[in-house]
């Protein structure tokens, strides 16, 4: 039996991954459900536009920014070779989702090369932290604005990682992160573009979080995350990673990018400590990232 071009159109539409072509000028052509779904950016705002045109600009683990030299997609149209990475996509509200894309080359009758084909996925565990957020609503532990845990479930989780590690002794470790020179954020540009900001922080920490690990709201512009199970390069690799994710963020703003960055203080569950022995410690620990200059991480 021969599928018709419709339904072949019906089937690439209705993918659970996203999927995207562009031609040889990375402009793209076609942009199905599931790329709406993941990216927030519905077909006709994408198409006819380059990839690289504040729409995609993936970033990898590194931090390097594809669309500036190491593209996957712009490769494969070179070599015809099919590639595979896992990158981190710009969300159309400003946060990063780790996507695991696909490429190949799109060929003419003849063989030459037409342009490229993506398929990526969303491996973020959105489905888990719905009902994360479900749970901690019905319970009154959820921060409305940023959608995150409060930080009355922020000290409920620590009294239970406490816990564990007295009895069992399993490690764990916590973050202290706050936005740098959000006063002059706000006083720029206004109190409700600042909240979106801190959404899009928020969203980096749960589309980027481990689901065992906890990331919230522990008051202003201030987020606290428990980190389960953690060793030392761990944990700092887990604050790096969203200090960088922010650091390529960005709010689309009356045709600029608006940014942010964060910094960090990272330190594990010492013997003698107690909740507020550990956090503060933390807190200072920021205020040396601050110190030195922010968006960093300072361990201790
Ligand atoms: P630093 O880099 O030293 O952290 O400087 P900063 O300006 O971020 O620090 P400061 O503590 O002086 O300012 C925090 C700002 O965060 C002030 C306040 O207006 C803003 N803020 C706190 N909560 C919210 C909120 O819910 N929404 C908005 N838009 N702003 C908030
Ligand atoms: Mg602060
Ligand atoms: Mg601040």
């Amino acid at each position: 039996m021969k599928a018709t071009l419709d339904s072949y159109q019906d089937i690439i539409e209705h993918l659970h991954d996203g999927l995207y072509f562009v031609d040889r000028n990375r402009v793209i052509t076609f942009w199905n459900h599931a790329a709406e779904r993941i990216s927030g950016y519905k077909a006709e705002e994408v198409v006819g536009r380059s990839c690289s045109d504040n729409i995609l600009t993936h970033v990898d683990a590194d931090g390097n920014q594809l669309c500036l030299g190491l593209c996957p997609l712009a490769a494969t149209m070179d070599d015809g070779s099919p590639r595979e990475a896992d990158v981190y996509m710009h969300h159309k509200d400003g946060h990063r989702i780790p996507v695991a894309v696909r490429v190949s080359p799109m060929t003419d009758d003849q063989g030459r090369i037409t342009g490229g084909i993506e398929l990526f996925n969303d491996i973020s565990n959105q489905a888990a932290n719905e009902l994360r957020v479900k749970e901690l609503e019905r319970m009154a532990y959820l921060d409305p604005l940023t959608r995150l845990a409060n930080r009355n479930y922020i000290t409920q989780e620590l009294t239970a990682r406490f816990q564990e590690h007295e009895r069992y002794g399993v490690p764990f470790g916590v973050l202290f992160m706050d936005i740098d020179h959000f006063k002059r954020f706000n006083d720029t540009y206004g109190h409700d573009v600042g909240d979106q900001v801190l959404q899009l922080v928020a969203n980096t920490f749960t589309t980027n979080a481990r689901p065992f690990d906890l990331f919230g709201r522990w008051g202003g512009e201030e987020f606290l995350a428990v980190i389960r199970n953690v060793t030392p390069h761990d944990l700092r690799a887990t604050g790096d990673r969203m200090r960088m994710l922010i650091e390529h963020s960005y709010l689309s703003h009356e045709r600029t990018k608006l940014k942010v960055t964060i910094s960090v203080g990272a330190t594990l569950v010492l013997p003698d400590d107690d909740q507020d022995s550990l956090v503060k410690r933390a807190d200072d620990l920021l205020y040396r990232s601050k110190a030195d200059g922010r968006n960093r991480i300072t361990m201790g």
